[in-house]
């Protein structure tokens, strides 16, 4: 399934949903701590010590046009500015590539034809370690599966794409039109945690992945993180997370297959603030028991920054403590979870 990409409207896609990002990065699992995605520069440092003296506007518009969507897919940790050594080497060596270093051997630029070709060898390069590249389109909606580990279940790959054509028009539909229809998925064999998103793209563990392979609803939960899209600032993290959760809870397609469910109620002074499914138990009962929808406002006033501490108040008569003091005395529920296996 290895597949080379050439689609330039790829990167310029990547490339501009690294200016548009403004959502909250939130992760399912770790870093309960919200980072904020600032767009940054690239900048490319041409360090010439074989004195080649190549056209560094050449360089520079060909670093330009591809590391901008490489970083995207690499993540927001990736480096911005990037040193590009021109060496001086006898070796079978031509170009390497990667997050802040470029490295090319002064014989090999030098050739006409290797510097003419050098956005594209620039991009290979930096591409080296992706086994597939996979588009993916479908009633006006978009995927770009990005996988980095040849020892990726390609079942769970295609579950992971079923589910966010699926699930992710859905939620667009009920809780923001306004949100992205082009969404990038990538694996990573490095990262710990189970998976996180920023901006358009969402990044899953393929460690994770491989040892829980029915989790597909990581997509639910994250794919709402990309609607929610309330940008730095709007709501505590704990509340992001709870929503996304009990989003994952309505309209997750097979949480019986995973084995999530949500935890049995334990008294606790502020036990909302525990986060994503203890926080997603609340919004459930606040669901069925005090206001049909209320949540849904709530998501809703986090978007366009009317959210407040008094919201709760406002939308119930009950402020957030209210609501769990009164959830505390009697927090039975009826539960009912999506499964694939009916
Ligand atoms: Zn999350």
């Amino acid at each position: 399934m290895i597949k080379q990409i050439t689609n330039l409207a790829f990167f310029v896609m990547l490339s501009v949903a690294a200016v548009a990002q403004t959502s909250p990065q939130a992760s399912n699992g770790q870093n309960q701590q919200r980072r904020r995605n600032q767009p940054r520069p690239f900048a490319l440092t041409v360090n010439d010590i074989a004195k080649t003296k190549v056209d560094t506007a050449k360089l520079n518009a060909a670093f330009k046009n591809v590391y901008p969507g490489f970083a995207v897919a690499d993540g927001y940790r990736t480096k911005h500015e990037v040193t590009m050594r021109i060496i001086d080497t006898t070796k079978d060596f031509t170009l390497k590539a990667g997050p802040g270093e470029i490295v090319a051997n002064s014989k090999w630029l030098k050739k006409k034809q290797n510097l003419q070709n050098f956005q594209q060898s620039l991009q290979d390069a930096l591409h080296k370690n992706w086994v597939s590249v996979d588009t993916i389109k479908k009633d006006g909606y978009q995927l770009v599966f990005i996988n980095k580990n040849e020892k990726f279940d390609p079942t769970i790959q295609k579950n992971l794409i079923d589910t966010y054509f699926e699930v992710y028009p859905k939620l667009v539909n009920m809780f923001n039109d306004k949100s992205t229809h082009e969404v990038v998925f990538i694996t990573d064999t490095t990262y710990n945690g189970v998976a996180e998103t920023l901006g358009n793209r969402i990044l899953f563990a393929t460690k994770y992945m491989n040892k829980h392979p029915y989790d597909v609803d990581i997509v639910t939960h994250e794919g709402m993180h990309i609607v929610q899209g309330y940008g730095y600032g709007s709501g505590p993290v704990w509340l992001t997370e709870g929503i996304a959760d009990f989003i994952r809870y309505k309209y997750g397609v097979d949480n019986v297959g995973s084995k999530w469910y949500l935890p049995a109620f334990k008294d606790k002074k502020e036990g909302y603030k525990d986060s994503y499914r203890v926080t997603a138990r609340f919004f459930e009962w606040i669901d069925q028991k005090v206001k049909p929808g209320m949540i849904v406002q709530i998501d809703k006033e986090l978007r366009n920054h009317t959210y407040t501490a008094d919201t709760w108040a406002a939308l119930s008569g009950k402020s957030l403590d209210e609501l769990w003091a009164a959830y505390s005395t009697s927090p039975d529920l009826h539960l009912v979870y999506s499964s694939k296996n009916i």
